[in-house]
């Protein structure tokens, strides 16, 4: 059986069996389903990746971590920690970067496809990967980074019905998923704080990305570092489903054959910040993608590298404008830092403080 019937297949039995479940697991078990059966990334893929546009995402992010890391003394036996590095692409132009300033750090992958972790190994020979971040090093400074990674962690949504706060949940209908109010009352912070919404809305969440903003925060509290989250998310709490997703580079409905496109929701930087202050981190940002790039330096090293291939200088032009233009991936995109106290002030933070 291929594997994209798989995921439906499972879901369907589990809700014939159990009745609806909840829709952050509906999401975790497509999503699983999804990364473990192949490469979605790249122009033959279902979406492309900042870094799979162009090296000079990659570099400027190992420039940024270098910086930090050199102004914090270059401590010895720091780890560059990647969640989700899809390719390796960006762990690779970053590391190559880093080097440059003899920034060497031990390398480990948080991820759980075998197929990803496959090309991975075909870039990074001496990395450890991990399938979770408990088996993660704790000795030593965290260098971080999570792009587009968060997106892909499951969400819980409650929607605001007559009879109170329901959670969402997956049920058939008809041979289709389809998302429904659970029968049972809310009795968690929901129904107590979110008073005065109209009939209909929905608040979204997500505990997984919760768990581990929290856990890795307090890894870096402890160890020293920095933890860098790029993603597409919004800076204040608010109301909406953001669920989606994608195949072929082009939206479809998320409840449509789970496990062959990539769901995704908005990240909660607003709560992620705040989760990390709670840690006695400092938070920057967020901020918009295309201003830090801009902030570290993205326009001059597109024209140095177009007069260096000037045949490519057209592509590079492209590329410079689909990662910082306002209406490419310029705004929608967001990028935040949350860094040890005893940690130097990072760059490219210019305004966007929560
Ligand atoms: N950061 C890469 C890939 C983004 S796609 C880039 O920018 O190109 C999302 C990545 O997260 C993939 O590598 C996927 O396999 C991984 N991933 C998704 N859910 C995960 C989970 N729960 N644990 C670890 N990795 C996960």
């Amino acid at each position: 059986m291929p594997e994209s019937l798989s995921a439906a297949h499972i879901l369907a039995e589990k809700i014939d069996r159990e009745g609806p479940i909840p829709l952050s697991e509906y999401m975790g078990i497509a999503n699983a389903a999804y990364y473990a059966a192949k490469d979605p990334i790249g122009e033959d893929g279902d979406f492309v990746t900042a870094p799979e546009i162009s090296q000079m995402f990659g570099e400027l992010v190992g420039i940024w971590l270098s910086d930090l890391w050199l102004r914090k003394g270059s401590p010895d036996n720091s780890h560059y920690v990647e969640l989700g590095p899809g390719r390796g692409t960006l762990a690779s132009d970053a590391l190559r970067t880093m080097a440059r300033f003899s920034c060497d750090p031990h390398i480990h992958f948080v991820e759980t496809s075998p197929v990803l972790k496959e090309k991975q190994a075909a870039l990074h020979h001496g990395a450890t990967w991990h399938e979770t971040i408990d088996s993660l090093p704790t000795d030593g400074p965290l260098l971080i980074v999570a792009n587009e990674f968060f997106d892909a962690l499951p969400v819980e949504q409650f929607i605001s019905t007559p009879d109170g706060w329901r959670r969402h949940m997956v049920a058939r209908e008809r041979n289709k998923f389809v998302a429904i109010p659970d029968t049972a009352a809310v009795t968690n912070q929901v129904a107590s704080t979110s008073g005065g919404l109209p009939d209909g809305a929905i608040l979204e969440s997500s505990p997984a990305s919760v768990q581990i903003l929290g856990d890795l925060s307090s890894r870096i509290a402890k160890q020293g570092g920095v933890l860098v989250v790029i993603d597409y998310g919004y800076d204040r709490p608010g109301t909406g489903s953001t669920l989606q997703a994608v195949k072929n580079h082009m939206p479809i409905s998320p409840f449509d054959s789970p496990g062959t496109s990539d769901l995704t929701a908005h990240v909660d930087f607003h709560t992620l910040g705040n989760i990390a202050k709670t840690r006695l981190l400092s938070v920057h940002g967020p901020t918009e993608q295309g201003q830090w790039l801009k902030a570290l330096g993205i326009d001059q090293r597109a024209k140095k590298l177009a007069e260096s291939a000037p045949k490519q200088a057209e592509s590079i032009r492209a590329a410079h404008h689909r990662l910082t233009h306002l209406d490419e991936m310029g705004r929608l995109f967001r990028v935040m830092a949350a860094s040890s106290m005893d940690w130097p002030e990072p760059e490219g933070f210019v305004y966007g403080e929560i």
